[in-house]
């Protein structure tokens, strides 16, 4: 057998014919798991291969860098493998590992370092890198290629010091974030400032454009771009620069896109000004050793809210297709085999896809037997359902040698459910990953509110209060703040002993005295109510009194609407600590947050359970996925059940979310859950009663709670605790083992009883404050 049938082995018949297809416009369209990545990688490799394309020829856009990172490694691989008989007479299994490297990086050198494989934004900035030098904005500005990329929080800083500083505003009322959102929207529309300034007629509109001028001109001033810019200037640029667009359009003779559904129109545009050199699409007819090849999925399209746009796929063959020579007529290929999930796990995902009127029907057929039944577990509450989470990964483990944590993923519709996940994932033990994101206290918000919880703790914790003295802000700028500690430093005492004196404040502070008194005076009156107020008052209360939420209301976007739902979670963290502990003090809480985030990165780099929200879940697979929270206004969500149309998109996210399932699906609701701090009942989601009942085994809870000890078992916090406070008193000096971070020696113990904690060193990490209760210490 010849290499090249070889390489073709691992594809259907219609794969192949999208692979071996050379030169015009393609368009795979097939459902979930059918392999169309699949299908493109192998198509890059065959144009190399057999086609003998210059890698330098080839631009692939995949939607996130994992994914493109796994496609170099996947095309590295297969090179490898075919070139192991030729180099060493063997295949590739019976080389060892030092061959399999020196071939691998014999591959990179050759071929995988000028292939073009990335995202828009990481390819399109690289395409700047060569070229921004001949770019001229509409006022003939120009930009050098050592331009800075400035991400997010660069972006409001920026907008916040034009506000402030330059327009002398109201930074309340012109809220950063805000206004840079109304920023960048208006550059997507492709306004510029002078555009988007003829079109406002109230004075919010034109302080907008004014501050957007002035952003421009700062951008400029600093050499530098914004993310959106790194789509928009290449656009301007080809249209401006037919020898610049000639130059792109030779060099990238094929290519190749992912997940085309999700494409914005601006995406659309640098695809299209690149494959036609800026002729209309349905003119052009130069397809000598040039080709356009997409795959999608409409019914994957979950990225509208970014402006992505499913049509622009559903146009593809009427924008291409007219174009093409007569003998290469063929500018679709359908795929109907489904090579990743059990038949029951497809035809639940085909059933309620099917509840979507706008969309076109296709065939999806598996290929893999039918599998178990769908389980769905009706959970009391979101601790349970937690718990059931935890419960079904041990139990899968112990009965299945084979499988090992990175086999299981739990999908979400929103990023604060992660919070009850994570949490009886660190009580039990198992490690995970965020996949797309951050973990639940690593998160902003999260750490400003444990920051003046911190604070209000222990006053003395500088780091806390500095954090946290402007945030929200307050009118105290960075010269108070250092001229605050200068004092502090001076006098040898603690920065809040200056802050906590009214006198002092205002000598140092001057004009901003009265946000430092402001900032004190909440500090101080948690202070005093945390003696005897739960945790959850204090939460409350400083949210209430700081205006934080209030200021993330303000400023609309979804991020701060995902930030707002990360405190609630918050909240509801601190209810279920106090319903949990049996002295709940706000230092225990603050012990056991701070061993949460801590155990986290001691499980970096291990096999790993991935959590993450559904949109992070594209194009990616798991033997084993739990959908949870499947509850009407969450999923579908509150915002999306009064629009059919918006219900359609969340449709499509649980059909993106149920065909990550490769072996076991799990679905959960939960009866009741705690939303803004109070239980709420909730319904169940529409979307269980549109798959066929007679897939769904919801049998699943008296055989879970009859199998797994979990709420008794030792790793329980409460029975931790009871047992610790009860026969172990803990001493300094006593050899103590830690689940996670082995042998140490109590240097220090705090607090009596439930509210004691221990310090304890060890060898390798240095000392730890750990709560015994959390901690699962024994005395060896
Ligand atoms: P999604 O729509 O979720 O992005 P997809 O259509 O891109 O899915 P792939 O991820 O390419 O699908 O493939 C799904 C799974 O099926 C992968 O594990 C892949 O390796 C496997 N697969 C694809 N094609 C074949 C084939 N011809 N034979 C065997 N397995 C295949
Ligand atoms: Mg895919």
């Amino acid at each position: 057998m010849t290499a090249n049938t070889n390489f073709l082995a691992h594809l259907n018949s219609s794969q192949r014919r999208s692979v071996e297809h050379y030169c015009g416009a393609l368009l795979v369209v097939a459902g979930a798991g059918s392999g169309k990545t699949r299908a493109l990688t192998y198509r890059i490799a065959n144009l190399i291969r057999t086609h003998h394309v210059d890698p330098a020829h080839i631009l692939a856009v995949t939607f996130t860098n994992k994914a493109a990172k796994e496609m170099r490694s996947r095309i590295e691989l297969l090179f490898a493998q075919q070139q192991a008989e030729l180099k060493f007479g063997k295949p590739w299994g019976a080389l060892d590992d030092y061959q399999q490297t020196q071939l691998r990086s014999h591959v990179y050198k050759t071929i995988i370092k000028d292939l073009w494989i990335g995202t828009f934004h990481g390819l399109f900035s690289k395409v700047l890198r060569f070229d921004i030098e001949k770019y001229q904005d509409e006022k003939g500005r120009t930009w050098n290629k050592n331009f800075s990329i400035f991400d997010d929080s660069d972006c409001q800083g920026l907008v916040k010091q034009i506000v402030v500083k330059q327009l002398d505003l109201d930074d309340k009322k012109f809220e950063p974030r805000a206004v840079r959102y109304a920023i960048s929207t208006a550059k997507n529309q492709g306004l510029s400032p002078d555009e988007y300034s003829k079109q406002q007629n109230d004075y919010r509109g034109r302080v907008i454009s004014d501050v957007y001028k002035h952003y421009q001109d700062a951008l400029c001033a600093n050499n530098a771009l914004d993310f959106d810019d790194l789509l928009l200037v290449p656009v301007q640029l080809f249209r401006q620069n037919a020898q610049v667009l000639d130059y792109w359009h030779r060099k990238f003779r094929h290519i190749l896109v992912d997940e085309y559904q999700d494409t914005n129109r601006t995406q659309y545009d640098l695809i299209q000004l690149l494959v036609t050199n800026g002729v209309d699409s349905k003119t052009f007819n130069n397809w000598e050793h040039r080709s356009i090849f997409v795959v999608g999925d409409a019914d994957q399209s979950i990225y509208s809210f970014r402006a992505a746009d499913f049509t622009i796929l559903m146009n593809f063959q009427d924008d291409f297709g007219d174009s093409m020579p007569d003998d290469r007529t063929e500018t679709m290929v359908k795929l109907e085999e489904n090579y990743r999930s059990r038949e029951n796990i497809l035809a639940a995902a085909n059933h309620l896809i099917q509840h979507n009127t706008q969309r076109i029907d296709k065939i999806l057929k598996a290929t893999r037997g039918e599998g178990e039944p769908i389980f769905l577990y009706k959970a009391d509450n979101e601790i349970d359902e937690a718990e059931f989470v935890v419960s079904q990964i041990r139990k899968l483990l112990r009965e299945n040698p084979e499988l090992n944590y990175g086999n299981f993923a739990a999908l979400y519709r929103t990023n604060a459910q992660s919070r009850p996940i994570e949490d009886a994932f660190v009580r039990s033990q198992i490690p995970y990953t965020i996949v797309g994101g951050l973990k639940f206290y690593d998160r902003r918000e999260i750490k400003d509110i444990v920051a003046y919880l911190r604070a209000i703790a222990n006053p003395n914790d500088t780091v806390s209060l500095l954090r946290v003295i402007n945030t929200p802000r307050r009118g105290v700028g960075q010269t108070t703040i250092d001229n605050l500690q200068n004092a502090a430093q001076q006098l040898g005492v603690p920065l809040w002993e200056i802050l906590n004196d009214e006198t002092s404040v205002k000598t140092v502070a001057g004009r901003s005295s009265k946000g430092v008194l402001n900032f004190a005076e909440i500090i101080n009156k948690w202070r005093s109510e945390s003696e005897t107020r739960p945790v959850v008052d204090i939460v409350t209360g400083i949210v209430e009194d700081t205006g934080y939420v209030h200021e993330l209301q303000t400023q609309g976007t979804d991020e701060a609407l995902e930030r707002i739902q990360n405190v609630q979670e918050l909240v509801n963290a601190t209810i279920q600590f106090q319903e949990e502990s049996d002295e709940p003090s706000l230092e225990a809480y603050l012990a056991s947050a701070a061993l949460s985030s801590d155990l986290d990165n001691l499980q970096e780099g291990k096999e790993a359970v991935s959590l993450m929200t559904l949109h992070a879940s594209k194009g990616l697979e798991f033997p084993i996925v739990f959908l949870v929270g499947l509850e009407a206004g969450l999923f579908p969500s509150f915002r999306s059940l009064n629009d059919p149309m918006a219900v359609e998109e969340e449709r499509r996210l649980c059909y993106v979310g149920i065909t990550r399932a490769q072996e076991m699906l799990y679905l959960s609701h939960a009866r009741e859950r705690r939303l803004y701090g109070s239980r709420e009942p909730a319904i169940r989601s529409q979307f269980i009663g549109e798959l066929p009942p007679e897939l769904l085994n919801s049998n699943l809870r008296t055989k879970i709670k009859a199998q797994t000890p979990d709420r008794t078992s030792p790793k329980d916090p409460k029975t931790v605790g009871k047992t610790n406070a009860q026969t172990t008193g803990w001493r300094v000096g006593d050899r103590v083992i830690h689940r996670s971070f082995g042998v140490g020696q109590i240097s220090h113990v705090f607090g009596t009883g439930n509210k004691q904690s221990i310090a304890i060193k060890f060898p390798n990490l240095g000392q730890k404050i750990v709560d015994p209760k959390i901690a699962g210490l024994q005395k060896i």
